[in-house]
């Protein structure tokens, strides 16, 4: 039997993010096939993260502690090796795979991401106890950078995400260009970061033949929340309280969200208590060893404290904005009904912090009333039919979504003018990118790697995905059914659009 690799090409391969019913542990491989003067194949490979499957406990082994894309076979044991791993951005679901491979004895390639995501990789190599010799070479790129590696040509393109230094990727070959869009909005309004590189994607829009969009909001209609609103939506829920003491938690992996409350808290002059988890205390480290500066910013204009110590506390006179990650409220903030307010800026995380507040009779809004308050990293529908808009109809390939995403939104794309790739991938199948097409050369199984550990070493076990492996998740994201219906929705308001825009035919 003969070997895709076998014909020129160019071939992608999705190993995780395009699950049956999952949306984490994200890892795709490219790979430029071209034959030299002698005829013989020449390969190239890059591997686009390598994240940690979120829900592994469902795929049934006992004792295991994360589930990772199989990227084995990419490691020097076949003809197709990958030479560097590419990272869109420093979340779990694509960057925790790493020191999982690590650990299992592995040796990885060169890995090329930003100065944050290098941060938090190395707090992951800490906490992992991996040795410096261990760890792979790490390149720092920014926006604009242009990496080749054999026959391909990668360009960084920043994206606008919940974290500093998230990128996508041009990634050129000779047979395709594809713009690998990594987590991202459209969104320019990001603060302390650069938003997604309209620019640098329109002036190459004749090039882009596919975009990969790894993100997953198509489900809803119009533009993801934009940072400013989020801003402005703060600021005028904390005035309209009119209390003194403002709870306002954020999730621990999203930093702008501490940047945009922070800012609000300045604007209407609160005195800032940072305070929760130690999770949030780490990922607070380094967004100041990054480089941004509270205590700067904060001026002589108000006062921010780093601990929840009841004689600083009380130094605020009760005018404060408590920003972190936390499902308890401190005695020390002696909060009652009287003098507080929350602002719960994300939607399940926080049930418990919900009912504290509840219990003190504290009144709170959440995202259920005002969904601009979660700040949102990835685009929606409306961001998907922008990128079309300004490209030249290039083939979507959707991931970073649940297939039944992409089956239920075939229609409306045709209706929106969107191509969207023929056959809905599934994990660890390989297609070749030419003439627009995507065709799928090779089946495999979804397969992904079960991680236990024994005396401080990775062990994988082999699991095939079943297809209701990630159902809990789901109900608490989106069902197929909500989301066929919401197609449908979106569907008939845009034909409703179209026919008003036309409006009444005239007959002759
Ligand atoms: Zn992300």
């Amino acid at each position: 039997m003969s070997e895709y690799w076998e014909n020129a090409g160019f071939y992608w391969q999705p190993l995780g993010g395009n699950n049956i019913d999952q949306i984490s542990g994200h890892c795709y491989q490219y790979t430029d096939i071209i034959y030299n003067e002698k005829n013989e194949p020449r390969q190239t490979t890059i591997i686009v993260d390598i994240g940690k499957f979120d829900n592994y406990q469902a795929l049934g082994v006992a004792n295991s502690n994360a589930a990772v894309p199989d990227i084995r076979n990419l490691l020097g044991r076949e003809f197709v090796t990958a030479e560097a791993v590419f990272l869109t951005h420093s979340h779990p679901d694509h960057l925790n795979g790493i020191p999982h491979y690590l650990k299992a004895g592995y040796r990885l390639p060169t890995l090329y991401g930003g100065k944050y995501t290098r941060m938090i990789l190395e707090d992951l190599y800490e906490q992992f106890g991996i040795d410096r010799p261990c760890r792979p070479d790490y390149v720092v790129i920014n926006d604009g950078d242009v990496i080749k590696t054999g026959s391909l040509e990668i360009e960084v393109v920043a994206a606008s995400h919940t974290c500093f230094d998230s990128f996508g990727f041009i990634i050129q070959s000779s047979s395709a260009t594809v713009y690998h869009t990594g987590d991202m909005k459209i969104d320019a309004s990001t603060y302390f970061r650069k938003p997604t590189n309209l620019k640098r994607i329109k002036e190459r829009r004749q090039e882009i033949d596919f975009v990969v969009a790894d993100f997953y909001g198509i489900p809803d209609d119009g533009f993801a929340v934009k940072e400013v609103s989020t801003f402005k939506k703060l600021v005028s829920l904390i005035k309209k309280s009119r209390k003194g003491k403002i709870f306002i938690p954020v999730y621990p992996t999203h930093p702008e969200m501490y940047i945009i409350a922070f800012l609000a808290a300045l604007k209407v002059k609160k005195n800032v208590v940072f305070f929760g988890n130690s999770d949030f205390y780490s990922y607070l480290k380094r967004i100041i060893e990054y480089g941004i500066s509270f205590t700067q910013l904060a001026g002589e204009r108000i006062k921010v404290i780093y601990t929840h110590d009841r004689d600083e506390i009380k130094e605020l006179d009760s005018n404060y904005a408590v920003i972190g990650t936390y499902n308890h409220i401190s005695l020390a903030f002696d909060a009652s009904s009287r003098d507080s307010f929350g602002i719960v800026t994300a939607k399940t995380f926080f049930n418990p912090l919900k009912g504290q507040l509840n219990s003190h009779n504290i009144k709170f809004v959440s995202v259920d009333e005002e969904p601009e308050l979660q700040g949102f990293g990835h685009g929606f529908l409306g961001d998907y039919e922008y990128l079309n808009s300004v490209l030249c109809r290039p083939t979507f390939i959707p991931t970073h979504c649940p297939v039944f995403v992409i089956d239920n939104f075939r229609e409306l794309s045709e209706f929106i003018g969107m191509k969207l790739l023929e056959n809905t991938p599934s994990n660890n199948e390989i297609y070749r990118l030419e003439n627009g097409k995507c065709t799928l050369v090779k089946k495999n199984p979804s397969l992904w790697l079960v991680v236990s550990y024994n005396a401080g070493y990775a062990y994988f076990t082999e699991v095939k995905q079943k297809p209701t492996s990630g159902e809990g998740f789901l109900k608490r994201t989106i069902s197929s059914r909500r989301c066929k219906n919401k197609f449908k929705m979106f569907l008939h308001l845009r034909k409703e659009k179209k026919e008003q825009e036309n409006g009444p035919q005239k007959s002759p």
